[in-house]
This record gives C-alpha cells, sequence and structure tokens, in this order.
C-alpha cells in the first residue's frame, strides 16, 4: 500500500499547506535563516517576533484592503472560544436578541455558546432539511435592533458557503469564516468583526486570526477575565500571554506566499473556482452515482461533500482512495459520507488526479 502524500491530502482540517511553505517551515524547526535559532525557542519578547507579528498584521490588511479603524488580532482557543467570547463581549445585558444563522454543525455549535450568555434569536435553521442548503434574502427577515447577526461564511461540514454577503448594515456584522479565511475578497470592511482560526486554510492549528471595528467594544463588559477580553490582547499587540509562535509565523510564511507566490486574494479565488468546479463536474457528470450533499447554487468552494450509492462502496471508496495515496476523504464524523476539502494549499493538479480516480472509480463499480 502506498503512504499518503502530502500533495494529495484533502483533509477538512488541520488542512493541506503549500510545499514553498513547508520547505520554509522545515528550514525554520532548524534554525530560521535570519536569526540562528530554531523557531521552536525563540522568545515571544524578541524583537523579531514583534516584526513577525506586525508583518503578518500588514499581510492581512494588504491581502483584504482593511482600514486602521479595525484590529488585527492573533488569538488562542480557536473559533470555538470565540463562540464564548463574542456573546461574552457583545451580549451580556443586552435585552434584544442577537442574531444567528444556523446553518450547519458549526453554527450549531456557536449559537449553543451564545444561549448562554444573553438572548439570541435564530434567524434561520436548515436543520429540518438535514443543512442541504443555505438561506434565499427573502428568508431572512433581519430585525434593526439587534445586538449583532452572527452567521459562517463556509459551512465546513456539510460543504455550503454563502456567495453573498448577509444582514444589514446598521446591524454589526460578526461572521465566523475558518474554513474560507483569504480564500477569495470578502468586502472585509463591511463586517464588524471575522474571526478564523489558521488550521483549516492558512496555517497549522494554535491561533485565530480575529478583525474586528474598534466600535463595537464601546459597551464591553469591563469585568472579563484578561484572557477574555479583547481589549487585553489590543493592547498587548497579541502577545498577552506568551503566545503560538509557530503557528503565527507559519501563518506568516503563508500569507508571504498569498501575496507574492499566488499574487493576492483574486488570483487565489480564480484559482479555487477552479478547482471546485471540475470536481463539482465530476459529480454532475456521473449519473447520480456521486451524490452531492449541497444545493448547487450553495456549494462550497473549500468542502466538496458527497455520497455514494451504498455505505459498502463508501467504505470501498475510502480503501481504494487511501491506497492510491489520497487522504482526508472521509466525511466528518458527525454526517458520514466523503468530503474533499480544497483549501488554498491544494493544488489544481492534485484535484485533477482526484477526479482522475473518482471517474476510474464509477467505472470499475457504477
Ligand atoms: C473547524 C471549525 C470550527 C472549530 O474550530 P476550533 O478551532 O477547533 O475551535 C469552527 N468554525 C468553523 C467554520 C470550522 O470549520
Amino acid at each position: 500500500m502506498h503512504k499518503p502524500s502530502n500533495r494529495l491530502n484533502f483533509s477538512g482540517g488541520p488542512g493541506a499547506l503549500p510545499e514553498t511553505v513547508l520547505q520554509q517551515v522545515q528550514q525554520a524547526i532548524a534554525a530560521v535563516p535570519e536569526v540562528g535559532l530554531s523557531i521552536l525557542g525563540i522568545s515571544h519578547r524578541s524583537d523579531w517576533f514583534a516584526a513577525v507579528v506586525q508583518e503578518l498584521e500588514d499581510n492581512i490588511r494588504t491581502l483584504l484592503g482593511l482600514n486602521k479603524e479595525y484590529h488585527v488580532l492573533f488569538l488562542q482557543g480557536g473559533a470555538t472560544q470565540q463562540f464564548s467570547m463574542i456573546p461574552m463581549t457583545l451580549l451580556r445585558g443586552k435585552k434584544t436578541p442577537a442574531e444567528y444563522l444556523h446553518t450547519g454543525y458549526w453554527s450549531g455549535k456557536a449559537l449553543a455558546e451564545a444561549k448562554r450568555e444573553g438572548p439570541i434569536r435564530v434567524l434561520w435553521s436548515g436543520e429540518s432539511e438535514n443543512f442541504s442548503r443555505l438561506p434565499s434574502d427573502a428568508e431572512l427577515d433581519y430585525s434593526p435592533d439587534a445586538p449583532y447577526l452572527h452567521y459562517i461564511s463556509n459551512e465546513t461540514v456539510e460543504g455550503l458557503q454563502f456567495q453573498r454577503m448577509l444582514g444589514r448594515d446598521d446591524v454589526p456584522r460578526v461572521c465566523d469564516m475558518s474554513s474560507d479565511f483569504l480564500s477569495r475578497p470578502c468586502a472585509a470592511d463591511r463586517y464588524a468583526m471575522i474571526y478564523a482560526h489558521a488550521q483549516k486554510n492558512i496555517g497549522p492549528a494554535g491561533v485565530t486570526v480575529v478583525l474586528l471595528r474598534d466600535e463595537i467594544l464601546k459597551d464591553a463588559p469591563d469585568d472579563m477575565p484578561g484572557f477574555l477580553n479583547y481589549h487585553s490582547h489590543i493592547k498587548a499587540h497579541s502577545i498577552y500571554n506568551t503566545p503560538p509562535v509557530f503557528s503565527i509565523y507559519v501563518v506568516l510564511l503563508v500569507t508571504r506566499w498569498l501575496l507574492n507566490e499566488v499574487g493576492g486574494l483574486n488570483n487565489m479565488a480564480a484559482l479555487n473556482t477552479q478547482k471546485a468546479e471540475l470536481l463539482y463536474r465530476t459529480l454532475d457528470q456521473s449519473d447520480n452515482f456521486y451524490r452531492g450533499h449541497a444545493a448547487v447554487a450553495d456549494r462550497s468552494q473549500m468542502n466538496v461533500s458527497f455520497n455514494l450509492p451504498s455505505k459498502e462502496l463508501e467504505q470501498r471508496f475510502l480503501q481504494e482512495s487511501s491506497a492510491a495515496g489520497f487522504s482526508g476523504l472521509a466525511g466528518h464524523r458527525s454526517i458520514g459520507g466523503m468530503r474533499a476539502s480544497l483549501y488554498n494549499g491544494l493544488t489544481l493538479s492534485a484535484v485533477k488526479e482526484l477526479a482522475g480516480f473518482m471517474a476510474e472509480f464509477k467505472k470499475a463499480n457504477g
């Protein structure tokens, strides 16, 4: 049996990273060229690391065209900690409910945490339809009084992605972009807050990028634990306590790759579109052998979730694909089936290989 190859890693997360980034990481583990020390042993209080944080912040601002009204923070605790920190900060003590969309597995987790902190209104839920589609604008009745609107741009498990921005301009938009951050341009300055952990699309686990507009913190409670208080991290420039130096450095390398090798988010989006179209074409031309989970209009460019005609065939598909060197194709434990994740670091040629494998598998088993 073949060993899995990085090139063919379709994992839902942690996701595949670009080959050139992995090469630099390898070198940095031995010694960061300009420092002479291993990245695993460089002080977070060094001037070098302060410059890393600054460059990463600048790169994210450049990639997204973000202005100075936003703070760019690098926090720990994953997206899951943001599920709590956001309502602790923006919802405690509020009388009117925050609005949440329930579009899949991860937004369900987010709204369960928000409920502990204050009133919420579920604006729309796809639960009765097995999270197979996203709502249209006509189905969303926003209130002008909500403290904020929360939604997830890309539901990683089900493979559903909004192709438009939601909400009203007079209610703060808060968006979890964990699985599609920096995969395409996103008009970031129309959100009050965007958060994304690194490990799906832009780096290893351990760091979560938080972009937030200063004014949304004006009514925030002042009795929060220091670590859970956005102000602490703003004041400390994301070095409040020992940050994940390694993870932050790898995310910096990924943003350099996006800027210098890919050439920005428009190019990244064009490439991601090509990858996704190729794989969805394989599904659509399979005479219903490969059955996409998501409604066509809401298909994700990052996560392609699908089923085969039987559990036995799905098992065989996993075995044979892994023997051929592919990995990470099993669907999330909550819904089963298959999922091919096409994050930034995954190449078009890897998707071509998967499409080829799928066509052959169908011929042999269809
Ligand atoms: C994976 C995922 C999460 C969970 O993130 P953790 O960093 O493990 O807490 C949250 N939201 C989305 C959209 C995800 O894909």
